[in-house]
């Protein structure tokens, strides 16, 4: 379950202030203490924790009495509102082009799970907003890799744009937004290639791509169960691509939540949406209040 761990930590920390009466300086540094530790477990980026605790401490303790609330429940909120800040605050929606088709890069490292978000997100454009994507295999390098996007096409009744392993990336894109637009699609949705690591080869030829098709959004998928590695890779994206949005995936297994927590604050990038299991119906928008909801309980 995603962020049980910290879940649990964090709930039992809030339990002990939520019915006080009264909540002392004291009370609060003793709970921040506790929350710190709660947060460095999850893998939260500790500059990430280092500001939050700092603006919950003086949110906590120069905030006006609110009559409605007991003074625990009011520390409570505070958490609450900082860390829903802490993921974004609003929802941050989906490019869509003035003119279509939309042009959506997916991007990320290999295993991330790319191109299973890639046929997600088709799937939900159809589905939640009436749209007609174009899904398109980039990733020439892994012939595998082509196979699971058309396979999942099949699977979605949708058409994937593939010229096999021979052709070059940036060409196979450029074509593939001409013929969208010719077919008129909407949405064009290309699955671009991933390696293990992020290394210069891969980035360069991202970064043509982005000349050659200008895209409307460029979304990174990260695993989040790799912590604080998935920040550092979501770094290195934006620095040299200047990402737009990021896809965090198997966060039904994340149990410590440090990647979606620390991804904003670090890279200044909006969490999108959420992978939450492998079925092709298991993308959600992310919704940073409803995380932080779900995270305190
Ligand atoms: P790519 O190499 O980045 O294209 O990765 P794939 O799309 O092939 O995904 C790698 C693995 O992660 C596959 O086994 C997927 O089923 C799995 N996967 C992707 N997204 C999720 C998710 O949100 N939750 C879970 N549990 N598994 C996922």
């Amino acid at each position: 379950m995603a962020f049980e761990g910290l879940a649990a930590r964090l709930q039992d920390t809030l339990t002990k202030i939520r019915g006080k009466g009264k909540v002392s300086e004291q009370d609060i540094k003793e709970m921040m203490r506790e929350v710190r530790l709660a947060l460095l477990e999850a893998d939260v980026n500790f500059k990430v924790v280092k500001q939050f605790i700092a603006n919950v401490k003086e949110k906590a303790l120069g905030q006006e009495v609110m009559k409605s609330l007991t003074p625990g429940q009011q520390v409570i909120k505070v958490v609450n509102e900082e860390l829903t800040a802490l993921m974004g605050a609003e929802q941050s929606k989906i490019a869509v082009a003035q003119k279509p088709p939309t042009v959506v890069m997916m991007v990320g490292l290999q295993g991330a799970g790319k191109t299973t978000t890639t046929a997600k997100l088709a799937n939900h454009l159809r589905k939640k907003h009436n749209r007609k994507p174009l899904l398109v295999a980039c990733d020439v390098y892994r012939p595998a890799a082509i196979q699971q996007l058309e396979t999942l096409g099949k699977q979605l009744n949708m058409p994937v744009f593939s010229k096999g392993t021979d052709a070059n990336p940036v060409d196979i894109a450029k074509e593939a937004v001409a013929a969208a637009k010719a077919e008129h699609h909407d949405y064009v949705l290309i699955d671009t290639a991933g390696r293990l690591h992020v290394d210069e080869t891969l980035m360069a030829e991202l970064q043509d791509m982005k000349a050659a098709v200008t895209p409307d959004e460029i979304l990174l998928v990260v695993d989040s169960m790799t912590g604080q590695d998935a920040v550092n890779v979501a770094e290195s994206f934006n620095n040299q691509l200047d990402v737009t949005g990021a896809v965090l995936t198997k966060l039904d297994g994340d149990t410590r939540g440090g990647a979606a927590i620390s991804i904003k604050a670090v890279t200044n990038t909006p969490i999108k949406f959420a992978g939450m299991g492998e079925k092709i119906d298991q993308l959600e928008p992310f919704h940073p209040d409803r995380m932080a909801s779900r995270i305190l309980g």
